[in-house]
């Protein structure tokens, strides 16, 4: 039997709905709506009502350009582009200018046109592609637009260009659909819970009205539907942590990355952003590390991915990862900007709903699924008991290139909390990061092997700055980035001189460098920030006791300040003076 629907219905309830802004009222149209919907359509008009055709992660939009909707309404109203144009100028809504033209022409309807009907042509409309796309868009618009009411017609033009736009929050139509399939709003905790772990409005509708509170309850979470993100909230203070967590926490480094949910059925591989749309033509190398090092048949994990300098394996800026926002050009871009993944949750594995389990044992199941290797490997992780073990290791996080650390419960309660900003993960980073403008001029003073393709030569320079009073020079970074082909291959001959078998008794560094120079050459260098740092020597106790400055994604320049002898080299309190005069301070 054919379930059928008339799209007028739907019509009449958004007109009711554009007269209010109250959302109790909003909720009472959409209650009356979703009662008169058949249980086998709901889905589709749950998804109609929010001016789509399917839940946001599946990408497939609509979209017809307003020149093109013009030339529809002027086809299926036989009047000329022009008038359609000068209407649109008056009214400001290709909806009302499609219904103010059919209004004066009483076409003659034949029959009444169904839900189906609308949403198939819109379906085709949008996976319409290639050549000859815009006319074939077009004449599906203006053959459907001849078989509507001049209202259907104002909701339709709307529709398809995007500006329905009735206001219906996520969490008003799980009301709704509280209200009419699961006995009350009294529901809609669970409802949402369906929502929060699918991020599929549509799928949830017909789950519950086919099944109503005991279907929902069944709702699990499924390979290649997106969990929406656990997020943190965040406090100032690592005493104001440990006391929310009572007492303990697993604190992890924050990586500054891009979040990716990764979703793994045997080879088929899917990856989502932390606002859920479908990334994973951007990271073709995140699918092969997925394939290679999740070693289950069907996985949901998540992962913050992280450009990496694969000489020196240090974490490069965040802004290297917005090469992979573009359609083409992506392998380039990879080989370019390279990444590396650190996992810090798994959700789903073999079948298991991970998402109520505690954290500890949802991190336990991703140890044992994680192949770790150069290129994936886990979130560095420490269950920390005091505010000093924070502070510490919150500090190493900031010198290994992180952000600073997210403190995860550990409690038996710790749950994933799907969509949820809550107090079971707090982030912590307060900064001690100061943007840099200025070039610097530092001293080579050690350098480390390089390995793969700069085997042979340097992977980094050890680069100090220069103090006048102990005539010493302070150790501040380790720069790998910015050396041509040309540069690399010249760099130990010209360091050959400069060579000595242990530290030179100038130079003051807590790190190992493989190879020692005599301060002697002069290099450009420009960073990205200068941070607190518990292995560079530059700045100790300066700023704070215990840690010194370091500064962060330097790169040559290419300048080698061949005019300038070291001890013309920028001075450890130019360093500070540059750390504290532009110190930037996050808000709380
Ligand atoms: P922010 O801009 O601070 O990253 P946000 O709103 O994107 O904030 P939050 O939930 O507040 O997200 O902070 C956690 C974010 O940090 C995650 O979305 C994730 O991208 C990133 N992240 C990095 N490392 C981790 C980790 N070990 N555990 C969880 N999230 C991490």
């Amino acid at each position: 039997m054919v379930i059928q629907m008339e799209y007028g219905l739907i019509a009449d309830t958004y007109e009711r709905m554009e007269a209010t802004s109250k959302r109790l009222e909003m909720t009472d149209h959409l209650v009356d709506l979703i009662e008169r919907t058949p249980k086998e359509l709901i889905d589709k008009v749950v998804y109609l009502t929010q001016g789509k055709l399917y839940p946001d992660y599946a990408g497939i939009e609509i979209g017809i350009a307003e020149k093109l909707a013009i030339r529809a309404i002027a086809l299926a109203t036989k009047v000329d582009e022009k008038v359609v144009r000068k209407s649109f100028e008056r009214t400001g809504d290709l909806g009302e200018t499609a219904q103010e033209l059919l209004e004066g022409k009483a076409f003659k309807v034949e029959r009444p046109l169904t839900v189906e009907k609308v949403f198939e042509t819109l379906d085709k409309i949008a996976r319409t592609s290639g050549r000859g796309a815009i006319e074939t868009k077009m004449n599906l618009l203006s053959n459907l637009l001849r078989e509507t009411s001049p209202k259907e017609a104002k909701y339709i033009v709307r529709t398809v260009t995007g500006k329905l736009r009735l206001g219906v929050a996520d969490m008003t139509m799980l009301d709704a659909l509280s209200v009419v399939y699961a006995g009350g709003k009294g529901a809609r905790g669970e409802v949402e819970r369906a929502y929060n772990i699918s991020s599929d409005l549509g799928a949830v509708a017909s789950t519950v009205a086919r099944g109503g509170l005991a279907a929902i309850r069944k709702f699990g979470v499924q390979v290649g539907k997106p969990i929406r993100s656990m997020l943190a909230e965040r406090l100032r203070t690592p005493q104001d942590i440990l006391e929310k967590m009572g007492g303990a926490c697993a604190a992890e480094y924050k990586y500054d990355g891009e979040r990716i949910q990764i979703h793994k059925r045997v080879s088929e591989v899917a990856l989502f952003s932390r606002r859920l749309e479908n990334i994973t033509h951007q990271y073709p190398d995140v699918v092969e590390l997925t394939r290679k090092s999740i070693r289950a048949k069907e996985a949901i994990a998540e992962c913050e991915c992280v450009a990496v300098d694969l000489e020196t394996g240090e974490l490069r800026p965040f802004q290297e990862l917005m090469h992979r926002r573009r359609k083409y050009g992506i392998k380039e871009a990879m080989e370019l900007y390279p990444i590396s993944i650190f996992a810090f949750d798994l959700l789903f594995v073999d079948g298991d709903d991970l998402t109520s389990r505690p954290y500890p044992e949802r991190r336990e199941h991703l140890e044992k699924v994680l192949a770790v290797s150069d290129r994936a490997g886990l979130t560095r992780y420490r269950l920390v008991r005091s505010a000093e073990e924070l502070e510490k290791f919150f500090e190493e996080a900031i010198q290994d290139g992180c952000e600073g650390v997210v403190c995860k419960s550990v409690g038996s309660h710790a749950v994933y909390q799907a969509g949820a900003r809550g107090w079971l993960w707090i982030k912590y980073k307060r900064d001690y990061r100061s943007e840099m403008t200025d070039t610097v001029d530092l001293v080579v003073v050690g350098a480390f092997h390089g390995r793969g393709r700069r085997a042979g030569t340097y992977g980094a320079l050890l680069l100090g700055a220069y103090d006048p009073r102990e005539d010493t020079f302070k150790t501040v970074t380790k720069c790998g980035a910015g050396f041509t082909d040309d540069d690399l291959a010249r760099l130990p001959k010209m360091f050959e001189d400069y060579r000595i078998s242990h530290r030179h008794s100038r130079v003051v560094a807590k790190l190992e460098a493989d190879v020692w120079f005599t301060p002697s050459v002069v290099l450009e260098i420009i960073g990205a920030e200068i941070t607190l740092s518990p292995i560079h020597i530059c700045g100790l106790d300066k700023v704070r006791k215990g840690s010194g400055l370091a500064i962060r994604f330097p790169r040559f320049t290419g300048n080698y300040r061949l005019d300038k002898a070291p001890e013309d080299a920028t001075t450890e309190e130019e360093i500070i003076e540059m750390y504290q005069s532009r110190l930037k301070r996050l808000p709380a």
